[in-house]
């Protein structure tokens, strides 16, 4: 037996992925997903073009800019920024189903929200992802060649500003391979999830 699907089903703690554009989230998340098939990974909206080989739906849901400001008005989105000169947000109600459903959650997104998000769920729990140094990063930014120049810098300069923050984190992991950071990622969550049980 277990516990039922929802109602009094343990609430799992969000897990929110930080760190700067160019370390890798997307990746370790990505890797996370393979390892651990059953989490939430929230889809966000943003206004940003989709990149080639980006789908609608599934790494974003892509919007324009009328929609996104109805759904900050509607307080539809968790949290919301706008990052290198496009809006992004986490609609709301699949992360607070998939808590209640006692599944764990997992955003990616940039500094401001995860500020919001600590703000709103102290119990969050905030990780952030780091280069292992500042000359790989600007490689990796650089190399991507899917940006503009004035992009790149832009990104940079954010890169810079959300590295000085890796203090207000309640875990730092370095990604220096994909697999060893999202099998740190991985514990963080299952050490919750046994944390719950033997409650
Ligand atoms: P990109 O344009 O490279 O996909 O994303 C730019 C930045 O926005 C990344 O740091 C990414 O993690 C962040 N981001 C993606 N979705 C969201 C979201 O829903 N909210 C916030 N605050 N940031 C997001």
């Amino acid at each position: 037996h277990g516990e039922p699907a929802s109602g009094n089903a343990p609430r799992r703690r969000l897990t929110v992925v930080s760190g700067p554009s160019g370390v890798g989230k997307s990746s370790v998340v990505g890797e996370l997903r393979r390892l651990k098939p059953d989490i939430y990974f929230s889809v966000s909206v943003t206004t940003r073009a989709p990149r080639p080989g980006e789908v609608d739906g599934e790494h974003y849901h892509f919007i324009d800019r009328a929609v996104f400001d109805k759904m900050v008005a509607a307080g539809e989105l968790l949290e919301h920024a706008e990052f290198a000169g496009n809006c992004y947000g986490t609609p709301r109600e699949p992360v607070e189903r998939a808590l209640a459903e006692g599944r764990p959650a997992v955003l990616e997104i940039e500094l401001q929200g995860a500020r919001q998000v600590r703000a709103a769920m102290p119990e969050a729990r905030l990780v952030m992802l780091m280069p292992p140094s500042w000359e790989e990063l600007v490689g990796r930014l650089t190399g991507r060649g899917t940006e503009e120049e004035a992009a790149v810098r832009a990104r940079l300069a954010e890169a810079e500003r959300e590295l000085a923050a890796a203090g207000e984190f309640d875990v730092r992991v370095v990604n220096a391979d994909l697999r060893g950071a999202a099998e740190q990622l991985l514990n963080l969550i299952d050490t919750d999830f046994e944390m719950i049980q033997e409650q």
